[in-house]
């Protein structure tokens, strides 16, 4: 199978602007932001989307909250900010990496289109 975008991101065979990354996961900026704080937070593990995780994922996924967590902190969102995945097609999912966005820097209207 070929390797997605990210994996190539996590390879290093494309160029991303990286704000965070440890043993577990990578975070980068979007290369089309949708507020003005839009970082992508993935697991290098490659798992597709939110439907393929596993039962022994959840540790890899706790992690992965928590970075967000610390981000939305280093990247000075105190007054909110929101985490969205997308699964799917028709959950708007263009990417077979599990991300999540997290974007902040405005005020972010409900309910989504
Ligand atoms: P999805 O639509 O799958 O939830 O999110 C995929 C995201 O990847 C989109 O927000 C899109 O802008 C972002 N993206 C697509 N190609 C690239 C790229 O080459 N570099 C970066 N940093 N982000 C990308």
């Amino acid at each position: 199978m070929s390797k997605t975008l990210f994996q190539k991101i996590i390879d290093r065979e494309i160029p991303a602007d990286i704000v965070y990354e440890d043993d577990d996961c990578l975070a980068f900026r979007d290369v089309a932001p949708q507020a003005p704080t839009h970082v992508l937070v993935i697991p290098k593990k490659p798992i597709a989307s939110l439907d393929e995780l596993a039962d022994n994922d959840a540790t890899l996924l706790g992690h992965l909250w928590l970075v967000i967590r610390n981000l939305a902190n280093e990247l000075q969102l105190a007054d909110g900010y929101r985490v969205v995945v997308n699964c799917g097609s028709d959950g708007g999912q263009t990417v077979d990496h599990l991300h999540f966005h997290l974007l902040g820097g405005r005020v972010l209207s409900w309910p989504p289109g």
